[in-house]
């Protein structure tokens, strides 16, 4: 009897949304007296014992294989065949796209209820109760899962990564490992050096930009800081960017702990893809732009008059 957490890695790294997975499942597991237990699918760098310090007791290695992360198929097989293996009574996952492909499979799979979007800690005392974000973030949904075994993805941003000193031991499972019906044709890795779907800070634009050629505004302060680039649909739909800069509800949702919207009105389909991010600070030369209203900071004014500005003095708060 256990909760099963999977990690997913990426360039031999253990991914940040896994880490919270990992300190979710864990303060889950000491909230119902059981044990917490992780799963790595494939090759990776990073030493696998290091779990132990978010709170896994074991780190259950299928691989190296060469499995692709796309192949979802694959891997709800891998995890499923673990859960039972193991006898897993939860299983938690990071809302990625990795697992919005895998989740609901394993869901099938085990007969196990379901709840993806997790934003808190369940509700043990009466039933299995887990709080979910529903209508773009605008409203809470209380789910009471009544299945003997529960999946349960988690939001990122949504819980607080926890490290101690603790070490985990490393079980190496050798499961067979299905063919894949997927050929990998070409890996294209996105521009710049952050990615978007990982991002700490995002800095993104809008048709308040004017047209591409005005990018290296967005790009220069996404150097310096460290942070990835975005942008609105319309910018995405006018060829100004690449369509996976695209962040909202018919885009990518992400969580960073900071989203510098620039030039973008803040349209409900947009804000659904962002309204997750820990601080939002909007620059927009219309005092009446809706994004004001989900803004932590807000900078009424022309972009092109305050973004010269703002890299000035990241500049010389960088040379300080
Ligand atoms: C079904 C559906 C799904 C959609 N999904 C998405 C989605 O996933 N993501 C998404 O982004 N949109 C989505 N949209 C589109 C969305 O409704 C908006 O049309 C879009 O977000 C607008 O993009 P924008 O804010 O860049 O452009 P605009 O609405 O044109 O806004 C530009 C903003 O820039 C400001 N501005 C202009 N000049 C300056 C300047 N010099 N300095 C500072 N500010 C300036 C203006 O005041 C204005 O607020 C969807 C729409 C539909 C119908």
């Amino acid at each position: 009897m256990s909760i099963l957490i999977f990690v997913e890695h990426s360039d031999g790294k253990i991914k940040k949304a896994s880490l919270e997975a990992l300190s979710y499942g864990a303060a889950l597991a000491s909230k119902l007296g059981l044990d917490a237990d992780a799963l790595v699918i494939g090759k990776t760098e990073a030493p696998l014992t290091e779990l132990g310090g978010y709170g896994v007791k074991k780190v259950f290695h299928v691989g190296p294989t060469e499995t692709s992360s796309t192949d979802t198929k694959i891997i709800s097989n891998l995890i499923t065949k673990v859960v039972e293996q193991i006898n897993a009574d939860v299983l938690v996952l990071s809302n990625t796209l990795t697992a919005k492909g895998v989740a609901p499979r394993v869901s099938v799979r085990l007969k196990a209820g379901l709840v993806s979007g997790a934003v808190s800690l369940p509700e043990i005392n009466n039933g299995f109760t887990v709080r979910k974000n529903v209508f773009s973030g605008k409203a809470f949904s209380d789910i009471n899962i009544l299945t003997a075994k529960k999946i349960i993805t988690v939001n990122q941003n949504a819980f607080e990564i926890a490290k101690t000193a603790g070490t985990a031991e490393v079980v190496t499972l050798n499961l067979e490992i299905p063919t894949s019906t997927i050929e990998v044709l070409a890996v294209n890795k996105t521009a710049g050096d952050v990615l978007l779907s990982e991002a700490e800070r995002v800095i993104s634009g809008g048709r308040g930009l004017k047209g591409p050629e005005n990018w290296g505004l967005v790009e220069e302060l996404a150097k310096l800081t460290g942070a990835a680039t975005a942008c609105s649909r319309a910018v995405a739909d006018a060829h100004w960017r690449p369509h996976h800069e695209h962040v909202g509800q018919t885009g990518l949702a992400i969580a960073p702990n900071l989203y510098f919207a620039i030039g973008i009105s803040g349209a409900i389909q947009h804000l659904a893809g962002v309204n997750r991010s820990k601080t939002i600070v909007v620059i927009n030369k219309d005092p009446e732009a809706p994004f004001f209203k989900a803004a932590d900071y807000g900078i009424v004014g022309d972009a092109f008059e305050v973004m010269p500005k703002i890299i000035a003095a990241v500049k010389a708060l960088g040379a300080n």
